[in-house]
């Protein structure tokens, strides 16, 4: 088991300048299995000069020397394939059969993909008229990742930055942090340069808003909430570094008539409950037509009431707990807000499931025939909460679609596939899923609006962590 007590810096796991340590709990159990190091400003500082001196380097380094180094990485995760997913199980709630593709498969991805991606462009270089353009590492960049998918998007923003050159300092959430200890032996064990990839764990108001605000930083990438995301891109403003953000969502399932209503309401509630519906980009709002809205309604309460809600280390387990205790409260508080603001409930609600007499678990929870103005309509819940809304003509199926402050994602299921297709050109997401269309890795992913700015994932998630350099020749 790895020293969670340390954090890694210049090549060596050191002690944190920080006392103070934050208690990780299993979400399933409330025990708490580890503790992780509150750090400090210091420590963020000490983390960026090694990166710092580690960064022309590292930029200097063959793409694809580079390549091979994340080779190693890819190969290490996948050595520990099912330890990660079975931690990741422990620290977030995930269900065992989706923690292997998602925090152990995903991660295992974004490695193999980032080297295979630098070693093909290693000499690449675009001509325009008499210009050669390349692409150039930013230098030291800083990314700051959340709790739902923590290897996930901390590698979608490690990989692909180390492999375009850059040096890194990664700040995990202390909410589920364990995982990131083991992505950390694992780069140690690849054998990559003193200071290229440097741990600092710590909260966000601390150690998030030091390496946002470090001068020395070039980029900060993030992924987490929008007032989060706010407060990074102030906090980064007065240097005028490139601040990427990938931000929250309240993203529109839109149900066309005349699909199979049962076959698209299970894919519907699939990509709303996903991970307890802890996922950026969650359908988790549903617009029927008004012809179909009595039907859907009978197959949504009885297929969230068959819902296998349980043990996340048990193999048939569909849906584990929230994360934590204070995700757990800020859900139920949502739903009792909506109950008391009088919006009409299918199925579900606040109090706690039958099964499990420990965890963080909520019910699966649908309210039905919600207006646009409602809260629950309009916030992002982060939780198993779905919202269903009406809509009678296509325009107004759109129009309700983009009535949010978000644009992270949207589905859209019609018995035609080019209607959907038609249809999703007119929604402001920057991911929509047509017909229950499976998620791709390595397609770019990334919000409209106040879901944030920039792409992860894949081609466009490296170029992300490139600087464009014309020669005039
Ligand atoms: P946050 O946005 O607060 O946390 C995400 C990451 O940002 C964490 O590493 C956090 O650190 C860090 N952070 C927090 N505040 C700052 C800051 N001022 N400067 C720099 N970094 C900061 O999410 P929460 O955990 O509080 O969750 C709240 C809500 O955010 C959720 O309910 C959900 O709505 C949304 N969310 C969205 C995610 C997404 O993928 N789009 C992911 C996670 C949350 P730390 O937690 O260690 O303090």
């Amino acid at each position: 088991m790895p020293d969670y007590s340390r954090i890694f810096i210049d090549g060596r796991w050191v002690a944190p300048d920080a006392t103070t340590s934050a208690e990780v709990v299993n979400p399933a159990t409330e025990e708490v299995i580890a503790h992780v190091p509150m750090g400090s400003s210091r420590d963020v500082d000490r983390a960026v000069a090694a990166a710092r001196s580690a960064a022309d380097g590292w930029a200097r380094t063959p793409a694809k020397e580079r390549a091979a180094a994340l080779g190693r990485v890819a190969a290490g995760l996948q050595q520990r394939a099912e330890e990660l997913a079975v931690l990741a199980t422990d620290d977030v709630g995930t269900p065992i059969g989706l923690s292997r593709l998602a925090h152990a498969g995903l991660p295992l991805n974004n490695f193999a993909f980032a080297a295979q991606a630098v070693a093909d462009s290693a000499d690449a270089f675009e001509g325009i008229g008499n210009s050669r353009v390349v692409r150039e590492p930013y230098g030291v960049v800083g990314a700051i990742a959340p709790w739902n998918y923590p290897m996930h998007q901390s590698t979608a923003k490690v990989a692909p930055a180390l492999a375009a050159g850059n040096t890194v300092v990664l700040k995990p959430s202390e909410v589920a942090p364990l995982t990131i200890w083991a992505l950390t032996e694992i780069i140690e064990a690849a054998g990559l340069p003193p200071g290229v990839f440097n741990l600092v764990s710590g909260d966000g108001p601390v150690v998030g808003q030091a390496i946002a605000a470090h001068p020395q930083v070039d980029l900060v990438s993030f992924t987490g909430s929008t007032a989060a995301g706010i407060k990074v891109s102030q906090a980064a403003a007065p240097t005028i570094k490139k601040v990427s953000l990938e931000l929250g969502g309240k993203s529109p399932a839109i149900v066309l008539p005349g699909t199979d209503l049962s076959t698209t309401l299970s894919q519907v509630l699939q990509a709303a409950f996903v991970n307890s519906g802890q996922t950026c980009f969650a359908l988790t709002r549903l617009l029927v037509h008004a012809d179909e809205i009595d039907e859907a309604e009978e197959l949504l309460a009885a297929e969230v009431a068959a819902m296998r809600l349980g043990d996340p280390r048990e193999e048939s387990t569909q849906y584990g707990p929230l994360a934590s205790k204070a995700q757990r409260d800020r859900v139920t508080g949502y739903m009792r807000s909506a109950i008391d603001a009088g919006h009409r409930l299918l199925v579900g609600g606040p109090q706690r499931p039958a099964g499990p007499e420990r965890g963080f678990y909520v019910q699966p929870t649908v309210f039905t025939r919600v207006p646009a103005q409602a809260r629950i309509t309009r916030e992002e819940i982060f939780g198993p909460v779905l919202v269903v809304q009406i809509y009678r003509t296509f325009d107004e199926a759109v129009l309700l679609a983009n009535d949010t402050s978000f644009g992270l994602a949207a589905g859209v299921w019609a018995p035609e596939q080019e209607t959907a297709l038609a249809v999703g050109r007119r929604v402001r997401a920057g991911q929509v899923q047509i017909n229950g269309g499976g998620f791709n890795p390595n397609a770019p992913f990334g919000g409209y609006k106040q879901s944030g700015n920039g792409r992860e994932n894949g081609r466009y998630g490296l170029e992300e962590f490139q600087e464009i350099k014309s020669f005039q020749l």
